[in-house]
């Protein structure tokens, strides 16, 4: 198998559009990933995702660990099978949610004590079952387990984080290696399941720089920036992406976890990401929020309420060729399930349209790799 992460073009920047290699997928980079928190991307069946053009989503290790259990999913053949996903999926570590959604969380060094949010009983992650959960799920990449630190944090704080976070990933990394061979499926072209390792740090820059450097000395098969859009103003979202992409390998992939909103996920794409991951079209779509064009519309507004025309009149997606804003506003009005249906397919549409328009210009203002090399 030649390297899992190809660049096939480069611009000055410092944007590439690349290729990774997965076991279920060839993954065109920069890309988009669609959130399918708990074995579903909410309200979108398998097909349409795929007629789309996503080809990886993410599956959320805390709620399908709580529900229905790793070990069933792995009896059932994995979650690629148990859900008839036949692309690629990346699990998150479940930190995240351990700690952004259960109660009673103690922390230590060994890992973190906390109650579903589902019925309170009591679980005890730590690094290496984070990674039996993800091996078992069988997911194409699976995360490092971390501690996401909250914003506002003090600097005690962000470095008593960031030294959980070294030590758990170096205990993940080694444990995912000795156990990646146990995924409940076979890959015919002899692709291997990866592990990402994510860079804390808060809003420090040499937090961020010390994570960043002692995770690439650890070499991971990519590296995500996490502890990001969790509040803190945009600008410093951006300062913290500038300073860490420089300092990841060149030649694996880096994935910017929870972000954004359609201008930052281009942006970021022409920095030199290349892979995103965001709740925001889903979730928004939910709430009557479009993402088009023309800027954000909010479809419940009543002034939609005899608009004939499609949400956006750019979007040739399967609900802008078909439905109009009267109608779409209509349904949310009345609390109709195809509302949700049909807001998420335009606004996940319109996601993945900006990448592809991203991967497009990358190829076509990219630079021959000789005169890249003396930059
Ligand atoms: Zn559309």
């Amino acid at each position: 198998m030649s390297s899992p992460f190809d660049i096939l073009a480069e611009t000055e920047p410092g944007g590439r559009r690349g290729q990774l290699h997965l076991p279920h997928r060839t993954v065109q980079t920069p890309v988009f990933m669609p959130v399918g928190t708990a074995g579903t991307v909410k309200a979108v069946p398998q097909d349409t995702l795929e007629s789309l053009g996503a080809e990886i989503i993410l599956g959320n290790t805390y709620h399908l660990y709580l529900r229905p259990g790793h070990e069933l999913i792995r009896r059932l053949g994995g979650l690629h099978r148990f859900i008839s996903w036949p692309r690629a999926m990346l699990t998150d570590s479940g930190g995240f949610q351990v700690f952004s959604l259960s109660a009673l969380r103690k922390v230590s060094d060994e890992g973190v004590r906390f109650r579903s949010h589902l019925d309170g009983s009591s679980h005890f992650f730590t690094p290496e079952h984070s990674m039996d959960v993800q091996i078992a799920l069988g997911a194409d990449i699976c995360m490092a387990f971390d501690e996401c630190t909250e914003y506002p944090a003090d600097r005690s704080r962000a470095e008593e984080s960031l030294r959980l976070t070294m030590a758990w990933a170096r205990r993940s990394l080694s444990h995912f290696r000795a156990h990646r061979g146990e995924a409940p499926w076979t890959d015919p072209k002899g692709c291997c399941m990866q592990c990402f390792g994510i860079v804390q740090g808060g809003m420090y820059t040499d937090l961020r720089r010390q994570c960043a450097e002692r995770l690439v000395e650890m070499d991971f098969d990519g590296y995500a920036i996490g502890g990001l859009s969790v509040g803190e103003p945009r600008a410093l979202t951006l300062e913290m992406i500038a300073e860490v992409l420089p300092l990841l390998p060149k030649d694996k992939p880096r994935y910017v976890m929870g972000v954004g909103y359609p201008d930052e996920i281009e942006q970021y794409a022409r920095m030199g990401v290349d892979m995103m991951d965001c709740v925001l079209p889903t979730r928004a779509a939910r709430h009557g929020l479009l993402f088009t064009s023309e800027g954000r519309l909010n479809i419940k507004a009543k002034r939609y309420s005899e608009d004939q025309s499609p949400p956006d009149p750019a979007c040739g997606c399967p609900v802008c060729r078909r439905y109009t804003r009267a109608y779409l506003r209509h349904l949310m009005q009345a609390g109709e399930p195809l509302s949700a249906i049909l807001n998420t397919v335009h606004n996940l549409a319109y996601y993945l349209g900006i990448m592809e328009r991203v991967r497009n210009s990358l190829q076509e203002t990219s630079r021959p790799a000789a005169k890249i090399s003396v930059l």
